[in-house]
């Protein structure tokens, strides 16, 4: 349920609302918007009787959320959030890059690639200290050394830091050092994760199942956003279909129906998306074509001696094309670079 308030609705008259909704056992989420103020309900509101509140002074109309996601949803949020991730602003108006190796591999390779992305006007670097990987015979990442060597990285450079984090006991720990913790799609409806890393105070970058519908996936960033964290960026990074020509099947169709039912950003995945380097640009350029936010792109000095992903992870060279190729696209598109 949604409370649309008056235009001319004083701060007393939201507060009085907010007072009501939560007196009913519910949860009130007031979103000042640029006309208008909104108070959002969840909880079990279809108990709710919507006299009670039509009734208060300020109120203009209760509309009722019919998607299942409540905060998520673009009924409850009409206007497309934009999202800080330490320097970049994640949202309509621009196309932001995160790029990194797969791995956390040296403080020599991390550092390496931060000034070469900052050179090129990349501000986001991706790499995981902590890797769900396959198999347990594979490199399992550098672990709390690996967030120790990000941290510096992010002090030498000023590159922002977009890790991952696989498990409640790890959410501190990385917390401390990441502008933006990942979810992986291994742990999309990880629901013990999702609770405590909607508390934690960090901007979560959170890839979609790789076999979840859209709902679920919306559902999934309804916890983190129920948590009281708005800071949620979707990620598509492929799904699991028959085919194998691919690792993955990049799900580019979903970007419209993202856009429809919700306000939240979403960013492209390609590299773990095709699984194969030279399938990578051209998802690349699809994904801004079809109306994502941004792009995560895998990106190492040495993609052949990579300690994971190397076969779909770009080299420098690789990387400099796709985004020369990207700003050319982008001017037809309307769209701008972050
Ligand atoms: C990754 O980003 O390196 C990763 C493990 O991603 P995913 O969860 O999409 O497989
Ligand atoms: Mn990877």
């Amino acid at each position: 349920m949604l409370v649309v308030m008056q235009h001319q609705a004083t701060t007393e008259q939201v507060e009085q609302v907010v007072e009501t909704i939560q007196k009913m056992g519910l949860a009130a989420h007031p979103m000042p918007g640029p006309t208008r103020t909104a108070i959002g309900i969840t909880g079990n509101s279809s108990t709710v009787d919507p006299r009670s509140l039509e009734v208060l002074p300020g109120v203009r109309e209760l509309i009722r959320v019919t998607q299942p996601y409540k905060l998520a949803s673009r009924e409850m949020h009409p206007d497309d959030s934009i999202i800080k991730a330490r320097k970049a602003n994640i949202g309509p108006g621009t196309f932001t890059i995160i790029a990194g190796p797969c791995s956390v591999e040296s403080e020599e390779n991390i550092l390496q690639v931060a000034d070469y992305l900052m050179s090129r006007g990349v501000h986001l670097l991706r790499a995981g200290a902590f890797k769900p990987r396959t198999s347990p015979y594979s490199f399992q990442g550098m672990e709390h050394e690996g967030l120790d060597i990000l941290a510096r990285a992010r002090e030498k450079t000023g590159i922002g830091i977009v890790t991952e984090v696989m498990d409640t006991e790890q959410v501190q720990a990385v917390a401390q050092v990441a502008d933006m913790m990942q979810i992986g799609t291994r742990n999309m409806q990880n629901f013990s994760l999702l609770k405590k890393v909607g508390v934690c105070g960090r901007p979560v970058l959170l890839k979609r199942g790789m076999s979840a519908t859209l709902d679920e996936w919306l559902m999934a960033a309804e916890y983190l956003l129920a948590g009281g964290n708005p800071d949620v960026v979707l990620c598509e990074r492929g799904v699991r279909t028959f085919t194998d020509h691919t690792r993955n099947t990049l799900d580019l169709s979903v970007v419209p129906p993202v856009k429809e039912n919700s306000h939240l950003p979403i960013m492209i995945d390609p590299s773990h998306g095709t699984g194969r380097r030279k399938y990578v640009s051209a998802m690349a350029l699809a994904g801004l074509a079809a109306g994502a936010d941004g792009l995560m792109i895998e990106v190492h000095p040495d993609p052949g001696n990579a300690m994971s992903d190397g076969a779909q992870t770009l080299d420098f060279q690789e990387f400099d094309q796709l985004l020369n190729a990207l700003k050319e696209l982008a001017i037809p598109l309307g769209r701008t670079l972050a």
